[in-house]
């Protein structure tokens, strides 16, 4: 599984305009349960430098792998992935400095690829089913 290099992987994930927000990534192709999809990699910072890019840069691409922050602002596909309260990806632990986007159920051709982003103001914007019918 290794030797596959991170473009392998993606090569069946795309961009395009998303109904859920600005664009979104996704998939060319039919994906089972708990099948990798792509390393999710770039810059490692501290977390110190990823609260300033959040406030002073506005990078909202950060992700946090437990242990470092990684940056995806210079990336060109998972940066664009959305939220949706009823994902179908999940992130998982890789190495050091990546991680793993899993499917979290089977996703169709041409299906957007979302994940749960997991911070409470997420779900005051998000006008999935769920949010959207929720009393508040
Ligand atoms: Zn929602």
């Amino acid at each position: 599984m290794d030797s596959y290099t991170s473009k392998e992987f993606e090569k069946s994930v795309y961009v395009k305009d998303s109904q859920i927000h600005g664009k979104g990534i996704y998939t060319s192709r039919f994906i089972k349960t708990d099948e990798k999809i792509m390393i999710i990699s770039g810059e490692v910072i501290s977390g110190d430098e990823c609260e300033r890019r959040e406030n002073e840069e506005n990078n909202v691409y950060i992700f946090w792998n437990g242990e470092t922050y990684i940056d995806t602002n210079k990336t060109d596909k998972i940066k664009y992935i959305n939220h949706d309260c009823n994902y179908n990806c999940e992130v998982q632990d890789r190495d050091e400095s990546s991680l793993w986007l899993v499917a979290a159920r089977n996703i169709n051709i041409d299906e957007e690829l979302t994940i749960d982003y997991g911070y409470d103001e997420i779900y005051e914007t998000c006008c999935c089913n769920n949010c959207e019918n929720k009393e508040s």
